[in-house]
């Protein structure tokens, strides 16, 4: 797994009891701390976002961790270790390597899926290569290489002792005319008698009068021997010794013809029905490598061309009521004509939904017949013709992915697929899910024989999809593009990847690991950590969920407040005594504070956007209505469907209405209702930047204002600068030895980038003579230092500027600095400068706003300030539309939508929608029945 960076190293006896113990952490705004975590224990740390919990547990304790990795290793990897960012800590003992099991995307091998990153699809290659079955297409019968024992023991099984047969083998292959070369061969050989096939008559080459012009090769077969089946030793070493002959003379085949009875065909070689298969090894299965992807697609299983969802968007429809797209303008209507001209002579019918109507009958309207030119052979035709532009850009409509023709979308080569197991080939077990996966490789039906060579790499695979099933990921298909996964997803993919690899003393760090779980699925998810605990190693977890709280054995928070006013440890200890302490959390999860449940749900604008036939991925044909003006959440266990519903479908034709998606639109009948909004908005936890060039002053436009108030100042004027001085992004005033950036990254060969303040302006962006225009006793560069609460106090009476920072403060990002970098936000910072600029737009047209996940990587506290931001949106008219899994979140909404009842193919339907008080009423739904709970 490329996103579990493993560090193991056997720990000395003495080390491995002793506590981890950190002094004078200074990383980023931690505040001088020190720490102490026991080992082989599982440890929460909390507290509000910002606060210092990933510079602690990330940024100093995990890159110690992997810095004594280093260590361990090669001298000449040492020799970077000097180079390597030391976490800012005074004194650290008892770290052992570690392990950090992080969100990021698996890999980066477009190719990668959950089987492959998992190595359970390795283990099937061997599994296949060893005990597959190969399954001739043409007769349906296994293909088996036959030697001279296996050729013995057949005979046995078929005829009785006693009795009367010829061992033979084919006159072998030789140029027209050439025959009597041929004969002359094998009578030099020792081998001049034939015998003819149907009579049993011999011909012998050593008499004179044979002419090889009058002999049919084909009715002809060489004799080696004349035998009488018996099992007596002498009898059985002839036997095989004229079988051993027949088989080398025949290179490699060879055959028994029975007196006056059958003839038995007999193969060295892989082959069955004039076929020869090649043999099963585990390559063949591989479809990332050429050996073993299919050619056609290399290993894709899809190719471009013509995507017929595209063609027929609605298969509901007949042909008459234009079920065809392509066909239904004015242009091409033609072929609409034709087609109805021919349906009327093969009386087929174009009064029926294309979804009903017979294979033969879409083989007609795909391929053509008679006049009708037919759907492909249209569409190659529209392709030959693109350097037209209009005929490019009518076939880029159509064009699309579709299954490819050559693997059925199984991606290896198409002769792995005759290799199969309990009927099943390699492409079909991938193409299960998990769960399902599960209990084929446990009801197995093998031989003896099978089972030996098989058992080790069965209980690889068997205890994988074991802890994957456990991890909560019963819903995934095998054969899962890993990029596809969701960020949850993918970590606990690693986590089931390292219960697996069972290592002990080991100290693994994760991030969040209930985001995108159900509150129903978080017990699962605690037991494994603490398994993981159990077998010896030790836990230290960033969370907030309140249940992963109340499990850990013990629990930091980090405090009071954000950034500056952060890194402090206010808490360190048990639950137990959390309950009592005087901290943000403490007061939280005793309910001395809550997070406070509306008086009243919202009555929305009356107007609605609805959603018809949605059907991506697990849908179920949906029919969905979202109600404007109100706060929506969408519920749902892992996997039930809500990013298919809300991101793949609403979200993508609302953005392609209103802008341009550039994914594929998921598969829906119809949408209603655009009408009623204005503009939409999504917001991710993306970063708003990648560049250091970005940070929140800039993001917001609160920069401008500041730059024009230093344009401003008498000196400057003097100076003769422009607001473009002032700016770190293009040339005038910044530092040009590092463009503004403040610091020079040097590439190092084998490890990540390091960076060091720049020489020239040490750090501090502009030219010294910028620097010296100040407003209000503070230059530029202080001014980028401030915190957002700071500037707002020093920019008092400047309005513009001011209102832009206030929303900043409003989300709760007063501690940020105006000029910290974008890359170095969190997650849940990034999207709260975000919505910061989306609450200081003017508020005078509809808009419709998505939200995924926006609690990841927040505290109680966080939540309680963010849905003041969304209550804002909603109170000046917008819609907010959340997919979310955090109970305070889901208690404030105006309208639930909750997806399930289960995860993939036992979800995509609606369970329940409603107010929270309507959704309690509601057994079958999960969500109904943890939100009793927090409503009381
Ligand atoms: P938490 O994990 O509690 O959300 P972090 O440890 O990520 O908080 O951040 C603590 C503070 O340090 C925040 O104000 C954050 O913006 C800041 N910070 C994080 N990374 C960096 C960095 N690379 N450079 C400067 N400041 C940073
Ligand atoms: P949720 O957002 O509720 O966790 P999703 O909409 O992501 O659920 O997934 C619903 C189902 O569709 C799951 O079975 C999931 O594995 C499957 N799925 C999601 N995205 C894809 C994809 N890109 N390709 C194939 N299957 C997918
Ligand atoms: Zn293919
Ligand atoms: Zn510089």
């Amino acid at each position: 797994m490329s996103d579990t960076k493993t560090a193991t190293k056997e720990q000395p006896a003495s080390t491995k009891d002793r506590p981890i113990i950190v002094k004078g952490a200074r990383v980023h705004n931690l505040k001088d701390i020190d720490v102490e975590i026991p080992r082989n224990e599982m440890t929460v740390i909390t507290g509000v976002s910002g606060s210092g919990k990933s510079s602690l547990a990330f940024d100093t304790i995990y890159a110690e961790g992997q810095r004594r990795y280093v260590e361990s290793l090669s001298s000449y990897a040492r020799q970077f270790l000097d180079r390597m960012d030391k976490p800012d800590v005074d004194y650290m003992q008892g770290i052992s390597p570690a392990m950090a099991i992080q969100q990021k995307a698996a890999s980066s091998n477009p190719r990668s899926t959950v089987g492959t990153t998992t190595e359970i699809y390795d283990y099937m290659r061997l599994l296949y290569a060893r005990i597959g079955h190969t399954i001739s297409p043409k007769s349906g019968r296994r293909v088996k290489k036959d030697s001279t024992k296996t050729a013995i023991e057949e005979l046995h099984r078929q005829h009785d002792e006693g009795t009367k047969f010829y061992v033979l083998f084919d006159i072998p292959e030789h140029e027209e005319k050439k025959l009597d070369d041929e004969l002359r061969v094998l009578k030099e050989k020792g081998y001049p008698r034939l015998l003819h096939i149907e009579d049993e008559q011999v011909l012998d080459l050593t008499s004179e009068d044979i002419d090889a012009d009058d002999i049919n090769a084909e009715e002809y077969r060489v004799l080696v021997d004349r035998l009488i089946l018996g099992k007596d030793d002498e009898t059985h070493t002839r036997i095989a010794g004229s079988l051993e002959t027949a088989f080398q003379e025949g290179s490699g085949r060879c055959s028994v013809k029975i007196r006056d009875g059958e003839e038995l065909n007999f193969s060295e070689r892989f082959e069955m029905d004039g076929i020869e298969f090649s043999e099963p090894t585990p390559q063949m299965f591989s479809f990332n490598n050429p050996y073993g992807a299919c050619d056609k697609c290399e290993g894709f299983g899809k190719v471009s061309g013509i995507d017929e969802d595209l063609v027929i968007p609605e298969p509901d429809k007949t042909i008459r009521e234009g079920a065809i797209a392509a066909f239904s303008g004015e242009k091409f209507s033609k072929h609409l004509r034709d087609l109805i001209k021919v349906a009327a002579r093969y009386s087929l019918s174009i009064d029926t939904p294309y979804q009903e109507l017979s294979e033969e009958t879409k083989e007609i309207l795909w391929n053509g017949k008679d006049e009708y030119t037919g759907i492909r052979p249209f569409f190659e035709d529209v392709k030959s013709q693109s350097y037209k532009v209009h005929m490019r850009v009518f076939y880029s409509r159509y064009r699309g992915y579709s299954r490819c023709p050559d693997c059925k979308g199984f991606r290896v080569r198409p002769d792995a697929l005759h290799v199969k197991i309990n009927d099943k080939h390699i492409g079909e077990v991938a193409e299960m899910t998990i769960g399902h996966a599960r209990e084929f490789f446990e009801d197995l039906q093998l031989s003896e024989f099978e089972k030996e060579v098989a058992e080790q790499v069965l209980f690889e695979i068997r205890k994988r999809l074991k802890y994957l099933d456990e991890v909560g990921l019963q819903y995934l298909t095998l054969n899962r593009l890993a990029k596809t996964l969701s960020g949850g997803e993918s970590q606990r993919i690693s986590l089931a990847n390292s219960l697996g690899s069972s290592l002990i003393g080991s100290l693994y760090v994760l991030d969040e690991p209930t985001i995108g779980l159900h509150p129903r699925d978080n017990d699962r998810l605690i037991n494994i950590l603490k398994s993981l605990r159990n077998i010896g190693n030790t836990v230290l977890v960033v969370e907030h969920d309140p249940e992963m709280i109340k499990a850990a054995d013990n629990i930091i928070d980090i405090g009071p407040f954000a950034g500056v006013h952060g890194g402090e440890v206010v808490y360190s200890g048990t639950y137990d005594n959390l309950l009592e302490a005087n901290t943000l959390t403490g007061k939280y999860v005793s309910g001395r504070k809550e997070i406070p449940v509306p008086d009243e749900r919202r009555e929305g604008n009356g107007k609605s956007i609805v959603l018809e036939g949605a059907m991506e991925n697990n849908l179920k044909d949906l029919t969905v209505e979202f109600p404007l003006g109100k706060l929506i959440c969408v519920t749902g266990v892992s996997g039930s469907g809500k990013s298919s519903m809300v991101h793949d479908t609403l979200y993508g034709a609302v953005e392609n209405e209103f802008g341009s998606y550039k994914d594929e639109i998921g598969y829906h009948r119809k949408i209603n209702g655009l009408h009623n909004i204005d503009s939409v908005e999504m917001v991710d936890q993306s970063p708003i930047g990648r560049s250091s060039r970005s940070n929140p002053a800039t993001y917001t436009k609160a920069f401008d204002g500041i730059r024009d108030l230093f344009a401003n100042t008498r000196q400057s004027k003097i100076m003769g600068y422009e607001p473009g001085h002032f700016s770190f992004n293009v040339p005038g005033g910044r530092c040009e030895n590092c463009k503004g950036e403040g610091i020079q990254t040097i590439e190092m060969q084998f490890m990540a980038d390091i960076e060091l303040t720049c020489e020239e302006c040490g750090g501090k962006r502009y030219r010294k003579d910028v620097l010296q225009v100040e407003y209000r006793g503070k230059n530029i560069h202080d001014v980028l230092n401030m915190s957002v609460s700071e500037a707002i106090d020093f920019f008092v009476d400047e309005e513009r500027i001011t209102n832009k920072l206030q929303t900043l403060d409003d989300v709760g990002l007063g501690y940020v600095k105006l000029g910290q970098s974008a890359p170095t936000l969190s997650g849940g910072e990034a999207q709260r400068v975000k919505l910061a600029k989306f609450l200081s737009k003017s508020s005078g047209n509809h808009t419709l706003y998505f939200f995924d996940e926006p609690t990841t990587g927040l505290h109680y506290e966080d939540i309680n300030k963010l849905l003041d931001s969304f209550n804002e949106l909603v109170n000046n008219g917008h819609t907010v539309i959340i997919i979310e899994h955090n109970l305070d979140v889901i208690k404030s909404a105006d309208h639930i939508i909750d997806l399930g009842p289960e995860g993939g193919f036992a979800g995509g339907k609606i369970v329940a929608t409603g107010t929270p008080e309507e959704l309690v009423e509601v057994e079958e739904s999960h969500t109904g029945q943890y939100l009793k709970k927090v409503l009381k």
